[in-house]
């Protein structure tokens, strides 16, 4: 069974009145597509949910609280260099249209998973404190803030000196967060102090002062470290399943801490968890504030919104993607996997396949075209093909096809129908030449690309031409290479003329 599907049967003997599935992520900068693994495995989850008819709900936390504590190296540094300390949505947007910096990157993003069909509802968490349902939560941790530290402590074995508040409080005076230490709670307000050399990557005011942790419609007066703010998060939202990556699910990780806290701190069930691997580029796990590339909408410009959703799709949630782009065959591979999919789906032929194929879809099913992607690759390089490949269905796929050539494929792959004789087809032998010549002659009847790619073969037996050597004059004298994609169709794809007078140079 497809593990979605036994994940919701699991789920449905809770019997829960609603089953709330989440995510989150916290929009720093460009979004690595391994993120994008997450929002897909939670889908999935989701609509395995709703089609065995359990009531369900898919929201997607943005965390725009977090402190801007590093700058990606495609920002102004010297412009960027002061908002260094704020939470991200008091950080001004590198481009006009947006509220913020994290409604900026985050929009990004949401626009990368809404169009591989994943439509969860956006919460930010700004909104989620300023609307004052964390207050609660907010109480209760400063309350039992030496509760929590005696969780942390037994977790991770070492001692946190006092005073120790689980709450990172807005300086009144500038704003910064990271610079702050509370060291005191009255019930009603924090004590705390913007400390100058708290971090290295900015300096703090020096304020010492009062400030309530409370926030309103008005403002944002602080946050919950975020393995405190996770578990209050489940429960002023009302979250029942909820995976991470799993540097976060690990024993002894982000979620176990959390869960404890859940339980003893905030008296509430963690989520049933769903613990998922890796996405890795090229090897690498690369952070959202370092580099570009390999970034949520970068993957998008190279596939399909329904290959990319496939990727994530095929994968159990145990095992890491490895996707690397620039390696030979890792495209036109997952574009096979994925005609064979269709094919297990439209013949009924393997459930789990067929499945796969189905939650791959971004609104309703759709076939997919039957043209190997490495045919298409050597198509979008002919000249006059444009009509061939609107009749076969497969101008979506081309467009894919010509970035692949373009970008990645190696110089084996590539090919250019050269305007003059080239260099090294100087060089035939009599017998190339003459079955060159054979060849032009027959051009004038009316071929289908695969009866002349037969005749091909016949002529050089024929002729006593090794079929090697046949097609390298074929070849070197349209591309000057001594090897290509099928002959038969190349030589149709180009105006006779043109080939008959370069077949007889
Ligand atoms: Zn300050």
């Amino acid at each position: 069974m497809f593990w979605a599907d036994a994940v919701a049967q699991e789920l449905k003997k809770r019997k829960l009145p609603l089953e709330w599935v989440d995510d989150m992520k916290t929009p720093s900068g460009k979004i690595h597509v391994g993120a994008l693994r997450g929002v897909v495995v939670h889908d999935l989850a989701y609509k395995a949910l709703l089609s065995l008819g359990v009531k369900a709900k898919y929201t997607y936390v943005f965390e725009d609280q977090d402190p801007m504590d590093g700058l990606p190296v495609y920002l102004d540094q010297n412009k960027y260099q002061q908002y260094m300390g704020l939470p991200l949505f008091k950080v001004p947007s590198p481009e006009k249209g947006y509220e913020n910096y994290a409604r900026y990157y985050a929009s990004d993003f949401k626009k990368v998973f809404n169009a591989i069909g994943c439509n969860p509802e956006i919460i930010w968490v700004t909104d989620l404190y300023k609307s004052g349902r964390m207050n609660d939560c907010i109480k209760q941790a400063l309350d039992k803030s030496q509760e929590i530290k005696k969780i942390y402590e037994a977790m991770y074995k070492k001692q946190i000196s006092d005073p120790w508040y689980p709450f990172q409080v807005y300086c009144v005076s500038c704003g910064k967060v990271s610079t702050t230490k509370v060291t005191d709670w009255d019930g009603k307000e924090v004590t705390f102090t913007c400390n100058v050399d708290a971090v290295k990557y900015t300096k703090g005011c020096g304020f010492i002062g009062k400030a309530s942790p409370f926030s309103d419609e008005k403002e944002v007066r602080g946050k919950l470290p975020w393995k405190v703010e996770w578990p209050a998060k489940w429960k002023t939202i009302g979250i029942t399943v909820e995976g991470g990556g799993k540097d976060h699910m690990s024993a002894g990780g982000s979620y176990d801490l959390s869960s404890q806290i859940a339980k003893k701190i905030f008296a509430y069930s963690p989520p049933f968890a769903l613990p998922y691997e890796f996405f890795l580029v090229g090897g690498k796990k690369m952070s959202s504030s370092k580099g570009l590339g390999s970034s949520a909408s970068d993957m998008l410009e190279i596939l399909p919104p329904e290959l990319l959703r496939f990727l994530m799709v095929k994968t159990k949630i145990n095992q890491a993607i490895n996707f690397d782009p620039a390696e030979k065959d890792t495209i036109s591979t997952l574009f096979d996997e994925y005609q064979k999919a269709a094919e297990a789906y439209f013949e009924k032929t393997s459930d789990d396949l067929a499945r796969t194929f189905e939650l791959s879809q971004i609104d309703k099913v759709k076939k997919p075209p039957t043209v190997r992607f490495s045919v298409l690759a050597q198509w979008v390089q002919m000249p006059n093909m444009d009509l061939e490949i609107k009749k076969e269905g497969l101008e979506e796929w081309a467009k894919y096809a010509r970035i692949w050539v373009e970008r990645f494929a190696p110089e084996s792959e590539k090919f250019v129908v050269q305007k003059e004789l080239p260099e090294q087809a100087k060089n035939l032998s009599g017998l190339q030449k003459q079955f060159l010549a054979r060849l032009s002659s027959e051009l004038d009847k009316n071929w289908i690309a695969e009866d002349l790619q037969k005749n091909l073969f016949e002529w050089a037996k024929e002729l006593g031409v090794s079929s090697k050597d046949a097609f390298a004059a074929i070849y070197l004298s349209l591309i000057g290479k001594d090897h290509g994609p099928k002959a038969g169709w190349i030589i149709l794809s180009l105006d006779k003329e043109f080939v008959k007078k370069r077949f007889n140079e």
